[in-house]
């Protein structure tokens, strides 16, 4: 009986969790390559177990051979009292060595995408297995959603909008150290493209030299002033630029008629992607002002992004109260596992709980196994404490919000 369940026999659910078999649930999802544009066979490994395990799986093509995948444990009601979120691609192997051992070491688990992120949709597919198989009866259902292209174009979290997925909850499972993190941020690429006059280097006076103006430019980005937001009882989110990119010039020897740099502007609360372009198309009149020769344009644009409905919408920030009953639930069932109070944040990076709370309107936060700074690194792995405590607290957050 759901009103029967007390701390105790959530204890004993906890009690069920089978460590060996989420270690080498993680490890073999690690070693299903999954880098972004490549997400079937990992969809394919998530749909089996789940599968196999009784729970309802439904595979969704959001691009060819690009399935998302919802798994569902059904409660006594349809609806999804908790949402589990988290992406199935990684980025490329780039400098890792061995980069799909799986290998366990210094009481981690070394891999490609065990940190961003299979650890985080491991434990909440575990998660959803074990209670599978506890028969506890649950008044709401529970999903997972596993979608693709989170590290290029989101259209996996995308098509969930499309869908028109609803939940009372969710959770997105990037790594956040076991932190409770209800905010990211948003972020807005800008390409500008400076155009000059090309010249012959012995003469640059005849010239007018695009890569001066970038550097002009970059040196100038400091007059936009930056928002902060302070949320209260969490901390102050600050506004940040970033020059990943520079392209430009023909030749040592000539005056460069063209360069091209992208930003990467970090935006808070309260500011989008055409906010942010707005404020440099403004400093970009303001040079123009002062120079005659200056000539620069503006726009949102990111190298890999090819998909025009990503780059009308943008990646925005979102955030969900502490006191919501995510957070607070959250909250509870760290204390109950780890003996402590978690830590309440927010992440600098961005995560698709942007597409859950802004266009799906799901009260969300991040929580998550791994350290996320090893994100993308040569020295990627996962602790396999953390993966440990994260099935366990994902488990009991849902017996909270759907028993
Ligand atoms: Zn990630």
């Amino acid at each position: 009986m759901a009103d029967s369940i007390t701390d105790s026999s959530c204890s004993n659910l906890l009690r069920l969790v089978n460590d060996e078999e989420v270690i080498a649930f993680t490890r073999s999802f690690i070693q299903t390559a999954s880098v972004n544009g490549q997400e079937g066979p990992a969809a394919e490994f998530i749909a089996k177990a789940c599968r196999d395990a009784g729970l309802q799986v439904t595979l969704r093509e959001v691009a060819p051979g690009r399935p998302n995948v919802l798994v569902v444990l059904p409660g006594e009601l349809p609806e999804i009292g908790l949402l589990f979120h988290g992406h199935s691609d990684t980025v490329p192997f780039l400098s890792m060595a061995d980069p799909l051992s799986a290998e366990i070491r210094d009481g981690s688990i070394w891999g490609r995408g065990s940190v961003d992120q299979k650890g985080g949709l491991a434990a909440a597919i575990m998660a959803l297995i074990t209670l599978k198989r506890s028969g506890v009866h649950l008044r709401k259902s529970l999903a997972v959603a596993a979608v693709i292209d989170e590290e290029s174009e989101h259209r996996g979290s995308y098509a969930l909008v499309d869908d028109g997925l609803k939940a009372d909850a969710a959770i997105t499972t990037e790594p956040s150290d076991l932190q409770l993190l209800v905010a990211h941020k948003g972020t807005a690429p800008i390409q500008i493209h400076f155009t000059g006059v090309l010249a012959h280097g012995s003469n640059p006076w005849v010239g007018v030299n695009a890569i001066e103006m970038a550097a002009k430019t970059i040196l100038r980005l400091k007059e936009i002033p930056l928002k902060s937001i302070d949320i209260p009882g969490v901390g102050v989110m600050q506004a940040t630029f970033n020059v990943g990119l520079i392209n430009g010039g023909t030749a040592y020897n000539n005056v460069a008629d063209s360069c091209s740099i992208f930003l990467d502007r970090r935006t808070v609360m309260g500011e989008d992607q055409w906010s942010a372009l707005e404020e440099v198309r403004q400093l970009l009149a303001k040079l123009a002002s002062e120079d005659p020769k200056f000539r620069a344009e503006a726009e949102i644009a990111r190298p890999d992004w090819q998909w025009e409905p990503i780059r009308k919408r943008g990646l925005k920030p979102s955030m969900t109260s502490p006191d919501s009953a995510i957070a607070q639930a959250i909250g509870a069932a760290h204390r109950l596992v780890t003996g402590q109070p978690v830590d309440v944040g927010f992440t600098n990076g961005y995560n698709d709980g942007d597409f859950l709370v802004n266009d799906l309107g799901i009260p969300t936060v991040n929580y998550g196994p791994g350290e996320s700074p090893r994100s993308h690194t040569a020295q990627e792995k996962l602790r396999i404490d953390h993966l440990l405590t994260a099935v366990r607290v994902y488990l009991e957050t849902a017996l909270t919000l759907a028993a």
